[in-house]
């Protein structure tokens, strides 16, 4: 189906997807299902969709979800008009000689509700046979969601692979992804595979690893009514805590999410709501629900929904917020909007919570209990060591004492703790790391300018300095180094000459610029 949009002669389109449409009848004439009542209708009204996608819309239009839009775009009631039929007569006045258009005229009271939805069955069909499981999956999503939307009453029956014999259902092409998978992966690999990006935070890779895991078997067995874990992350600012999210995105086959919590309110109207990041979630599924509900949503900024003493003047709304998020995590039918006044049902029930934040304050608040209980350090490692917080050391009682309700902190399964990266964490972050910051500055000279990029020994000590006085993690490193290359940066471009750049400890500093070599 896709070849349809390479095919720029409209009577080739027509002819391909009269051959299509033949195969599938052939096809159909052995199962159950009724076969296409009339064929040259559909092949004159998927034409039309198809060449007005093609001749009147951006490339990035042409595709399967677009024509699946204009089929389950607003339609009368009970009436035959196509949905269709509002965009044909205003291309037919713009191209008023081309007879494709022309032509289309004579649908205008002859298709039928029966026939969009052949039409989609028929697509659905097409949509099967594409090998890209990933673009299969959000093409079926954007098919459920057009239909529903084209059909006001209840879903119409999925056409599946399955029905057609011809081999998987929907349902199982999903549980197939989740089992392969788990068949690829085990808690261990998936901790192998942050280590190559994600430097230290050693504990907290290890429970992201497991819950992600064990979110797979959940998805892949779901008659088992296995255990959900939702995460919680502690650590402070750049210390790496989206960037393990950002890479299991990159690995899992089910839709991520990142969201930030500092501006949600419990009152959907006075601002931001819960709801968005689920919203997204089906955006990124696809609009594929089922896939939505099996995805992974990381709660930036968690702690912002708890108000800090300083803060608590708004305690009810907060309360009420915290109420509703409990919901949220255990598992609830929520109305999300999906876009106009659209909303569809959505259970949390199966979808992995990260919730992450700094949580300031929280390790004075653990660092002056275990003083009063004696529990953990003696006092005088206290007086000489500043405070770490740990994984050990952390308590739920301290989540509550700092603000959260006592049953949201129990629905936070497994709490990591991560570490302010160290002087040496954030030099192998720079140099070493897959996909380090260095490699990345040097690769963007390679290949933009064909200039060598180097760095003394002296100046990544320098940078380092730098990182560590900014006291916002890893967070720094891009903008002290973006920082020191500006000037080359705008410079460069404009010498061709230059075959490599110098940065020296001077120039990191920022008393000089960087050298140039020709
Ligand atoms: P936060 O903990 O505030 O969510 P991020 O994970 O977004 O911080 O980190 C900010 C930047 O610093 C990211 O671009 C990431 O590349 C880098 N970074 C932070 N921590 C680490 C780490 N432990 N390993 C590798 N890179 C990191």
């Amino acid at each position: 189906m896709n070849k349809v949009f390479l095919k720029k002669n409209p009577m080739d389109i027509s002819d391909y997807i009269a051959s299509e449409i033949r195969d599938y009848q052939e096809f159909r004439a052995d199962t159950e299902e009724n076969p296409i009542d009339d064929p040259a209708l559909i092949v004159d009204y998927l034409t039309l969709i198809v060449y007005y996608l093609v001749k009147c819309r951006p490339r990035s239009d042409h595709d399967i979800d677009s024509i699946c839009k204009l089929m389950g775009a607003s339609y009368f009631e009970e009436g035959r008009r196509t949905p269709f039929w509002a965009i044909i007569s205003e291309v037919s006045t713009t191209y008023s000689n081309d007879p494709v258009f022309a032509d289309g005229a004579d649908l205008e009271n002859e298709i039928t509700n029966e026939d969009i939805d052949q039409c989609f069955r028929f697509i659905e069909y097409e949509v099967l046979f594409i090998d890209d499981e990933e673009e299969r999956d959000s093409h079926l999503g954007m098919i459920s969601v057009c239909k529903v939307k084209y059909n006001h009453s209840a879903q119409p029956p999925r056409l599946s692979k399955d029905r057609l014999n011809i081999g998987k259902g929907r349902d199982l092409i999903n549980r197939r992804q989740f089992e392969k998978f788990l068949e690829a992966m085990t808690p261990e690999s998936i901790k192998a595979y942050l280590d190559r990006f994600v430097v230290g935070q050693d504990e907290t890779k290890k429970i992201l690893s497991t819950a992600v895991y064990n979110h797979y078997l959940r998805l892949a067995n779901p008659d088992a009514k296995l255990i959900k874990t939702n995460i919680l992350m502690v650590g402070p600012t750049g210390s790496g805590k989206t960037e393990m999210i950002r890479r299991i995105s990159n690995l899992v086959n089910v839709p991520v999410v990142v969201t930030d919590f500092s501006g949600i309110v419990a009152t959907p109207w006075k601002g931001r709501n819960k709801e968005e990041a689920l919203t997204t979630l089906y955006e990124r599924a696809g609009r594929d629900i089922e896939m939505a509900q099996s995805g992974i949503v990381f709660c930036d900024e968690f702690d912002k929904i708890v108000p800090s003493k300083r803060y608590s003047r708004g305690g009810d709304i907060n309360d009420e917020l915290q109420g509703q998020l409990l919901g949220m995590l255990e598992g609830t039918e929520l109305d999300v909007p999906v876009g106009g006044s659209s909303v569809i049902r959505m259970d949390t029930t199966n979808i992995l919570f990260v919730c992450a934040g700094a949580f300031e304050g929280l390790d004075k608040i653990v660092e002056k209990d275990i003083g009063r209980s004696g529990i953990g350090f003696g006092s005088d490692i206290k007086k000489t060591e500043p405070f770490q917080l740990t994984r050990e050391n952390l308590d739920q009682k301290h989540l509550i004492k700092y603000g959260m309700k006592p049953e949201l902190a129990g629905r936070l399964h497994a709490v990591g703790v991560l570490n302010k990266l160290t002087r040496e964490q954030l030099k192998c972050i720079l140099t070493e790391s897959e996909d380090n910051v260095i490699k990345r500055y040097e690769n963007e000279f390679r290949e933009e300018e064909d200039v060598k990029l180097t760095f003394t020994d002296e100046a990544l000590d320098v940078i380092i300095e730098k990182v560590l006085s900014m006291d916002i993690g890893a967070r720094g490193l891009n903008s002290v180094i973006h920082d020191i290359l500006k000037v080359p940066l705008f410079e460069v471009p404009s010498d061709r000459d230059i075959r490599e750049v110098t940065v020296t400890g001077a120039a990191a500093r920022g008393e000089d610029k960087p050298e140039y070599s020709y």
